[in-house]
């Protein structure tokens, strides 16, 4: 998730969804949040005015953030699918690519909130929810596990294999892998002795 889609990977389709009207909400606010504050004689009356505008953004923003992951719920519903979710605990910021103070804290607080909202709807359904570490999800390659650097705009090159792929793509892909029970880097010899030797590890295919 970032400021403006919410990228998924559902039955082998690679789907965004726009947030650009979530963003128009919250920059609606500050806007008028900023002009409160320049013209404020009376502190008391602001800060009444303030908390107004806040309760009202928080509320149109989710009321925006219920409709958007009940579409998403029904999507899944119907493929009878679960989701990966990156895990956003300890998250450092620079995942959400915000990339100013503002958006950081927005991004952050919608990502949070659109997470739970899924979270609760599929395991009402009975849908199955997992997290992921989504360390370096938009760094490794989902084709070779090389190392992915910025390309041009919001394209990663993998400097391994060459392919060029956008970075939420790369992202989802990997999400999708890892959550599965793969592991984030290729394996070395002693790794792949002991997996194979792990019965429980249902999710694991080691190729030979
Ligand atoms: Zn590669």
């Amino acid at each position: 998730m970032n400021l403006t889609n919410v990228t998924a990977f559902v039955n082998g389709e690679v789907k965004r969804y726009d947030l650009r009207q979530l963003y128009h909400i919250h920059r609606t606010y500050e806007v008028k949040r900023q002009r409160i504050q320049k013209l404020a004689k009376k502190p008391k009356t602001s800060k009444k005015l303030l908390e107004k505008y806040s309760k009202r953004e928080r509320n149109r923003a989710k009321d925006f953030m219920h409709k958007l992951t009940a579409q998403i719920v029904r999507e899944l519903k119907d493929n009878n699918c679960g989701a990966i979710f990156e895990d956003l605990k300890g998250i450092k910021d620079n995942v959400l690519n915000g990339s100013k103070e503002m958006n950081r804290k927005l991004s952050k607080w919608s990502a949070r909130t659109f997470q739970f909202m899924l979270e609760y709807k599929l395991k009402w359904l009975g849908l199955d929810v997992r997290f992921v570490d989504p360390k370096n999800s938009s760094k490794t390659c989902p084709l070779c596990s090389g190392c992915m650097v910025a390309y041009e705009g919001r394209l990663m090159k993998c400097e391994n294999c060459t392919l060029v792929i956008d970075r939420d793509v790369v992202a989802v892909l990997n999400l999708r892998v890892w959550g599965a029970g793969f592991p984030p880097k290729a394996l070395d010899e002693p790794e792949r002795e002991e997996l194979s030797r792990n019965e429980n590890s249902k999710y694991l295919h080691i190729p030979t």
